[in-house]
């Protein structure tokens, strides 16, 4: 294991919290009841665990009977998708190009029983356009789903006016808000949402918890069956300690997101115009649309996007590409094909996403060693 010392990989998983470590650790050390007990171990278990969820619905404006526990975010999305087009079979599912794997995966496998999967096209900058949201709503699909905010490039889609038109026409609208969640406000109070995903690890939490909140009168089928528990959508004994750190993680990184982010968001632009200032041929993408303040997306063309990762690494910088490599092939990101970015432009690129423990001297650092690594790089591909 490399000796990291600079992390800008917020967006792929956020270091634990202290807030979360804390409220986890008597649920890890003695009170290990079943919250499904009668006696006082389990009492003790389902009072914390329904504390959590209140504690979880209070941050986003629900009611505690709207937040299911479920085994990470990608269960979330994959119950509300998947789970929608259970409920409704015969009816397609909409979904938007640049979503997550969770969701299109889910997509897929819906379409593998039977569903029409329509495919909802972005622009340059990755947002949804609203008329091919009102296309897919005349198809009166089982949901659409369209998430908050990028993981690759940021941005963040016009939920409001997606709820609204899904609500006027009767549509369950599913939004993947696993990157929104303590970085932008995420309230279902004033956002017509009818299913929303969460993931506990980027916000601080622990890995292998998320949440989907289902607002009351949501139809949905589970994907697992067993005992009863979260109402019979995430069948299984709940995971007590996990529920409580992400409802400690979520809480506290609501209560300092203004400050927060402000001060992030200073940070990532200061880092995209040394950049871009000292980078030849960077893009920034997703650069024109509103974006969440802790990621940056940049492509550096002519320069191989494993190579760039390492050599960072060899500096102790922690970054990520949107590029899966398999088997030697650099596959460009579907999120940035899909935002119509050629692939010698889409292929060589690197996400870097800051979190709340990043630093002004972190930045420096990078901006000092990034520009000449870049530089040699591209010389090394010629
Ligand atoms: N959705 C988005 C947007 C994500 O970024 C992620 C994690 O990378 C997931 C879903 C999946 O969450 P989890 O890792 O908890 O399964």
């Amino acid at each position: 294991m490399t000796d990291t010392a600079i992390y800008l990989d917020h967006a792929a998983s956020a270091p634990v919290r202290p807030e979360a470590r804390e409220a986890m650790l008597p649920f890890l050390e003695g009170r290990f009841g079943n919250p499904s007990s009668i006696h006082r171990y389990g009492r003790e278990a389902r009072a914390a665990l329904e504390e959590a969820r209140a504690r979880l619905a209070a941050v986003i404006g629900a009611a505690p009977q709207e937040i299911v526990f479920t085994r990470a975010g990608t269960e979330a999305d994959g119950v509300a998708v998947l789970g929608r087009a259970r409920q409704l079979r015969g009816a397609p599912v909409a979904v938007s190009a640049t979503e997550h794997k969770a969701v299109l995966a889910s997509a897929h496998a819906a379409e593998e029983e039977g569903a029409r999967v329509l495919t909802l096209p972005v622009d340059h900058d990755g947002v949804v356009s609203l008329d091919a949201v009102d296309a897919a709503l005349a198809e009166r699909p089982a949901v659409l789903s369209v998430m908050w905010a990028n993981n690759e490039v940021g941005t963040l889609q016009p939920v409001g006016e997606i709820g609204a038109r899904c609500r006027a026409a009767g549509v369950v609208f599913h939004s993947d808000a696993v990157q929104a969640l303590g970085k932008v406000p995420v309230r279902v109070d004033t956002i017509p949402v009818g299913l929303l995903a969460f993931s506990a690890h980027k916000v601080g939490g622990p890995k292998g918890i998320g949440a989907l909140y289902v607002r009351r009168g949501t139809a949905l089928k589970p994907l697992l069956f067993g005992g009863g528990q979260e109402r019979g959508l995430r069948p299984g004994t709940e995971d007590v300690a996990g529920a409580v750190g992400f409802a400690a993680a979520a809480h506290a990184a609501d209560a300092e997101r203004e400050p927060a982010m402000a001060r992030i968001g200073a940070l990532r632009d200061r880092l995209e115009a040394g950049l871009r200032e000292r980078v030849p041929g960077l893009i920034v993408n997703a650069a024109g649309a509103p974006r969440l303040p802790t990621v940056s997306n940049l492509s550096l063309p002519g320069a191989d996007p494993e190579a760039l990762l390492m050599s960072l690494d060899l500096e102790g910088i922690a970054a990520s590409s949107g590029s899966a490599c398999s088997s030697g092939a650099v596959e460009p990101s579907h999120v940035l094909t899909a935002m119509g970015i050629p692939a010698r432009i889409a292929g060589p690129s690197v996400r870097f996403s800051l979190g709340w423990g990043t630093t002004d001297a972190e930045i420096d650092r990078v901006l000092e060693v990034f520009p000449a690594i870049v530089q040699r790089v591209r010389a090394l591909g010629g």
